[in-house]
């Protein structure tokens, strides 16, 4: 079974480096003006995980749905 997950970050341990950003292939995520990362399209998310597989410092992260 696949579901939907709840997308998480910390923004706190984001060093913006973009990776996420670049590989989202929904365009769910940016940057904010801090440098940090933000969710600007929740609902676009189709919890592929490639954010959290390549986020080097595990400040975001899928949790929950059907595993
Ligand atoms: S799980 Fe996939 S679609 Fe959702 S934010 Fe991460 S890279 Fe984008
Ligand atoms: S890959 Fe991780 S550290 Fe880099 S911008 Fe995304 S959340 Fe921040």
């Amino acid at each position: 079974m696949s579901g939907k997950k709840n997308l998480e970050i910390k923004k706190e341990w984001c060093k913006g480096c973009g990776i996420c950003v670049a590989f989202c292939p929904k365009q769910v995520l940016a940057l904010d003006s801090n440098e940090k990362i933000d969710i600007v399209n929740r609902d676009a998310c189709i919890s592929c995980g490639q954010c959290e597989l390549r986020c080097p410092d595990f400040a975001i992260f899928l949790t929950g749905g059907n595993e």
